[in-house]
């Protein structure tokens, strides 16, 4: 039997993985999405949503936490498929609607060698551009299928990054505002400003969530 896809971090979320990046589903009736993956996460993320008897046009609703290519890789397609609405913030939404590009600085040795190399090929992926529905300044609190989530702005990763609280339930989704691949909370490694993005990862790290749901890596509790 195949393993599960949904992976359950609390009431009602799931984490499902990408390859190397988490998408985060919250089932509110409607189903929410916390980034998409990269380009090619459609067919797991739907063998995610059968696990919980949703079809593709149950989702209604994309919070994207920044424009990176592997976390608005499948937005366009539930945008134009299930008519979902792209949320992003201002900063961010005219590089995931291809018409900024960024220029990504390493933070440690290796990744600037990283962050030269996606200056080549992350052009070359041809991920389909997306067009923000919502765009957000920061600092809102949405009201999402019900729940009350925060927009916390968090720029550094990307200029426009941010993270999405949903206080109630004590789930922070950080984005690459955090980073989670040690399993503990990390700076990020890659950043368009990387004084800010420091600054940014204390600012989330110091909001104390019960749980938080990073980009990549694992889920952190109690941190
Ligand atoms: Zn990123």
């Amino acid at each position: 039997m195949a393993a599960d896809v949904l992976q359950r971090v609390a009431d009602q979320v799931y984490r499902v993985v990408d390859r190397y990046v988490n998408v985060y589903v919250l089932d509110l009736g409607k189903i929410v999405l916390v980034d998409t993956g990269t380009k090619k996460a459609g067919p797991t993320i739907r063998a995610g949503l059968k696990e919980i008897g949703k079809e593709p046009e149950d989702v209604a609703v994309l919070l994207l936490t920044h424009h990176h290519v592997d976390h608005i890789g499948t937005a366009a397609a539930w945008q134009r498929d299930a008519r979902a609405q792209v949320t992003l913030t201002a900063i961010d939404a005219p590089a995931a609607a291809g018409h900024e590009r960024r220029r990504t600085h390493g933070l440690t040795p290796r990744t600037k060698v990283v962050a030269a190399l996606m200056g080549v090929f992350v052009p070359l992926m041809r991920t389909p551009p997306v067009t923000a529905d919502r765009r957000l300044e920061g600092g809102e609190t949405l009201d999402v299928a019900g729940w009350p989530i925060d927009v916390i702005p968090a720029p550094g990763h990307t200029l426009g990054s941010c993270a999405y609280y949903a206080r109630r339930a004590g789930l922070l989704f950080a984005g690459d505002a955090v980073n989670g691949r040690a399993g503990t909370p990390e700076p990020p490694v890659l950043a368009e400003d990387p004084a800010a993005a420091i600054a940014s990862y204390r600012k989330l790290v110091d909001l104390h969530a019960p749980v938080l749901l990073p980009g990549h890596g694992s889920v952190v509790r109690g941190a």
